[in-house]
């Protein structure tokens, strides 16, 4: 099993056993009403506010992707193709180290978002070529994507040890929203067990975890 594999079978593992959580950071899930910042300002931040990663400020400088930092929300833009970050110091922590933890999970959580461009892995077309394909679910699809595929990178690039109470409890709100999307989209499946099969396995939390993990291979081979 490779590492990304090992990582997303163990927190797998945690969600299942529902362990609570801590309060969420200030910044965590993205907030899409960020005002359009009029600079792209130079990446990493100042370190006094955020404790650097060399490691993963190389993996983020290898993707090449446009990050645009200011405002107030974290989000990706497919239109503009663009990762925008809000000011370092809107985030959670009362140190370096513990806001690095933070800034981190959030810039990789819109990496991997990045990642679903229809340039790289193009995960929209592969939803939106589905005969069944239902947009909520597959927003909520791609958001535990986004946010199993930032676990796995913190965890792999040693910046946490163990997968963050902050991402479980995100990952489980995604995952009971994710299950409610699909037991109201099989009652329009009528009596059609296999169209309401496939919908439950397709979206899932193993689904997710997949493309989490082909994300962060993705990202990896950016770097080689
Ligand atoms: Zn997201």
């Amino acid at each position: 099993m490779s590492e990304a594999g090992a990582i997303t079978g163990r927190l797998l593992t945690r969600i299942d056993e529902g362990n609570s959580a801590v309060a969420f950071p200030a910044i965590w899930c993205e907030q899409p009403t960020c005002p359009d910042p009029a600079v792209v300002r130079a990446f990493p931040p100042d370190p006094d506010i955020v404790q650097p990663h060399p490691q993963a400020d190389a993996l983020v400088s290898a993707c090449g992707a446009i990050i645009v930092h200011g405002g107030s929300g974290a989000y990706y833009s497919p239109v503009s193709d663009r990762i925008h970050m809000p000011d370092a110091d809107r985030f959670y922590g009362t140190n370096a180290a513990q806001r690095a933890l933070h800034w981190y999970a959030t810039l990789f959580h819109e990496l991997i978002h990045w990642t679903s461009h229809p340039q790289r892995l193009d995960r929209r077309r592969e939803a939106h070529g589905r005969r069944h394909s239902i947009a909520n679910c597959d927003d909520e699809l791609e958001e535990l994507v986004a946010e199993i595929g930032s676990v796995i990178l913190l965890t792999e690039l040693g910046i946490a040890d163990e997968p963050p109470a902050h991402a479980l409890r995100c990952i489980r709100d995604h995952a009971d929203m994710l299950e409610r999307c699909v037991d109201y989209a099989m009652t329009r499946c009528g009596d059609i067990e296999s169209m309401r099969r496939n919908l439950k396995s397709y979206y899932s939390l193993e689904t997710a975890a997949q493309r989490a993990e082909e994300a962060v291979s993705y990202l990896r081979g950016l770097q080689s």
